[in-house]
């Protein structure tokens, strides 16, 4: 293993999300075996001030002490992160809110904001030595591996549904990886992500299943609070597939507010699925997780995961948070697209529409006031889709 020296990273230790057990961060880690649960990074917080960040790059890497990275060396950056926060005044008044805001992660490198992830999961990865990654995608967390791969020089294998977009599919080849087509959904794709992982010695980096690609997604939670003025929307709207960036938000707010970069109330954290795969949407709604269900593949390809390793993790930040989960159909996914396309003139990602579709419903229930400021994700490039 190679030596690393401390330049800016403030990471302490690894912990059990369920008990809090400690594991070393200096060597590969993957869950915590204790509870079967993730692994969450633990930082020894810094004094830091927020006013020092304003002459720091505009990319994820304004966060440096809060990203796990030991050695500026190591960091594998392709310009990832400080995408724009629009806000769609016309929509707003067209709905009867104060405000509605949407995050656009779809100019992210890659076209998703799967690129936050995989650079600090790739970053760490090389910092300790990996050589090969594999990975169990919908289709765009893969093409972020396979291109922050081919940046590190790493060798990239991509676990993927066979009808997936060809585009998604295509990227992969390209950045150089081996691309291994499943027929089914994520959940099986994983399967044979963690067989290939014990036969080849390849290093499973799927969601939640290590534990930095969550210390990347973390950085949209951060940005939105700098990009706001510290001032946090009422209610955040997250179409939600493995939960990762949920839960990433969820751990910058606590560690923000421990810095005393916010104060004041935490948003409501939304999360919203599709008819075909909704499993978290029943877990929030009954308090277990369903037994057995339908999962069929959905337009929206980032939500169709049956089987979200953290699904704890994710009720409790909904819960904590006094969130509400919400399913939209296939349908309204389509038109949600078109919809934003005429109005706001931007392309939303099926993900992206979803989440949208998901606010008209929770402005039809009463669950949103027309005083409170909504924040919404596009999470990806319509364009992908194709
Ligand atoms: C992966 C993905 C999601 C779901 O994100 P999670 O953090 O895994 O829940 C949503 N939208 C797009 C475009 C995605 O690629």
């Amino acid at each position: 293993m190679k030596t690393v020296i401390l330049q800016g990273s403030l990471l302490e230790n690894l912990v059990c999300a369920q008990c809090g057990k400690a594991y070393p961060a200096s060597v590969l880690q993957t869950y915590a075996t204790c509870c079967n649960q993730p692994l969450l990074a633990h930082y020894q917080l810094p004094h830091l001030s927020k006013k020092e960040l304003c002459n720091r790059p505009q990319s994820i890497w304004r966060y440096r002490e809060l990203l796990p990275i030991l050695d500026d060396n190591n960091i594998v950056s392709l310009g990832e992160g400080w995408t724009p926060i629009h806000s769609l005044s016309g929509m707003a008044s067209h709905l009867g809110l104060r405000e509605i805001l949407l995050k656009d992660e779809s100019v992210n490198p890659t076209g998703s904001f799967k690129a936050r992830g995989l650079s600090v999961a790739i970053s760490k990865a090389k910092e300790l030595g990996v050589t090969h990654c594999i990975i169990s995608t919908a289709g765009n967390a893969g093409g972020a591996l396979s291109a922050y791969a081919a940046k590190a020089g790493m060798r990239a294998t991509v676990v993927m549904p066979a009808h997936t977009p060809d585009t998604l599919k295509e990227e992969c080849r390209l950045y150089g990886a081996e691309l291994i087509l499943m027929d089914g959904l994520i959940d099986t794709c994983g399967k044979k992500a963690r067989q290939m992982a014990t036969e080849t010695g390849a290093f499973d980096i799927s969601t939640m299943k290590e534990p930095y690609r969550l210390e990347g997604k973390k950085t949209i939670g951060l940005e939105i609070a700098e990009q706001l003025n510290w001032h946090l929307p009422d209610v955040i709207i997250y179409p939600t597939g493995g939960g990762t960036g949920l839960i990433g938000m969820w751990k910058a707010f606590r560690e923000m507010q421990q810095l005393n970069w916010i104060t004041g109330k935490l948003p409501k954290m939304v999360i919203v699925q599709s008819e075909n795969c909704n499993p978290m949407i029943q877990m929030f709604e009954t308090g277990t997780f369903p037994e057995s269900f339908t999962a069929k593949p959905s337009v929206a390809n980032g939500l169709a995961v049956p089987h979200p390793f953290a699904k704890d993790l994710i009720c409790e930040v909904v819960r904590e948070s006094k969130g509400t989960a919400i399913t939209v159909s296939e349908k309204e996914i389509q038109d949600g697209i078109a919809k934003m396309a005429s109005q706001e003139g931007l392309l939303l990602s099926p993900e992206g529409s979803a989440a949208y579709m998901g606010l008209r419903k929770l402005i039809e229930k009463d669950y949103v006031r027309e005083d409170e400021s909504v924040l919404l994700f596009n999470t990806g490039a319509w364009y992908k889709y194709r």
